[in-house]
């Protein structure tokens, strides 16, 4: 069989909801409250956990895609626009899912979460892989950048009640340092982007750590700066495979999916995903 002929597993179905409310948690993140009969039976997953969120075409206007057996279209072939959060709180009984946006100015992902009204129409599916935690460590050190903000704010409260845990947070300058939940042993550390090396705030906090060799590591930012985290990890520090969950969020300067600005209509180009 060849790839165009393999089928892959079917995501889970897309919820619509509305925008109950938002709030900005500092100029560049944004929290949306989604909401909908839609999500009875919802489940928030794992710890940094995901999910697709579909975008509206155009103010109004969502269209919800099927899924070929490969990728989710829209009636006209085309590809919607779905870009991937991380679920942050799901209240079971009010039927309500919190996403965070990292407002960067670009993309129809930010864009929505800066313009977004409620009553504003989208849709969501999931959850993905989260963070499988190994509840018999003592040691965690968990780094990122603005795009992992959401999701470090599931993992701080689901490690295990006796570790020490340090988080090293890269955000654009200091008014994106944001409110995380503390608990005894936590540590975090809030680095501004450095204009001289893009990006490797982290990778340069993450070497001066002091860390043992039982610790264990959570990373996740744009994916060139991750990759060489993943490398020091690996390749210098020895870090066992098992140990390290190194993961892209987002590609600098480049889309991390299509985008359908206004209608049914008109697509413009697609970069891959992240
Ligand atoms: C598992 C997972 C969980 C994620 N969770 C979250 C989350 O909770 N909240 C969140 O905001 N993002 C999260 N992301 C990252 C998010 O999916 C990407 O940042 C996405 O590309 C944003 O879409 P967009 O439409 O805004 O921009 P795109 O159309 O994808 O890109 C447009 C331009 O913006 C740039 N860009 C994209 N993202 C960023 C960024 N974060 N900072 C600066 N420039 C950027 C791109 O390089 C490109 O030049 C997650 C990603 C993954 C894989």
């Amino acid at each position: 069989m060849d790839n165009s002929q393999r089928l892959r597993r079917e995501p889970p179905p897309f919820r619509p909801v509305e925008v109950a409310r938002s709030e900005p948690l500092s100029p560049y993140l944004r929290r949306m409250t989604l909401s909908g009969r839609e999500l009875e039976g919802f489940d928030i997953g794992l710890a940094a956990s995901s999910v697709r969120l579909l975008l509206p075409c155009g103010d109004e206007y969502l269209e919800v895609p099927t899924w070929n057996g490969n990728e989710f279209l829209l009636a006209d072939g085309q590809r919607p626009t779905i870009r991937t959060v991380t679920p942050v709180r799901f209240d079971a009984n009010r039927l309500e899912v919190d996403v965070e946006v990292v407002l960067h100015g670009q993309g129809p992902l930010s864009q929505w979460a800066t313009s977004a009204k409620p009553g504003a129409r989208v849709a969501v599916s999931g959850p993905g892989r989260g963070y499988d935690i190994d509840q018999d460590a003592l040691s965690f050190l968990i780094a990122g950048d603005e795009s992992a903000i959401p999701a470090i704010r599931t993992i701080i409260p689901a490690l295990p009640e006796a570790a020490d845990v340090q988080v090293i947070i890269e955000v654009r300058a200091g008014e994106g340092i944001v409110e995380l939940p503390t608990r005894p042993d936590l540590d975090i550390a809030w680095h501004e982007q450095g204009a001289d090396a893009p990006r490797d705030q982290l990778l340069r906090s993450i070497r001066e750590t002091n860390s043992d060799p039982t610790t264990q590591y959570w990373v996740a930012g744009e994916a060139a700066a991750v990759q060489r985290i993943r490398k020091y990890l690996f390749n210098d520090k020895n870090v066992e495979r098992s140990a390290a969950v190194v993961r892209g969020y987002w590609k600098l300067n480049r889309s991390s999916g299509p985008t359908r600005p206004k209608g049914p209509t008109a697509q413009q180009g697609s970069v891959g995903e992240v």
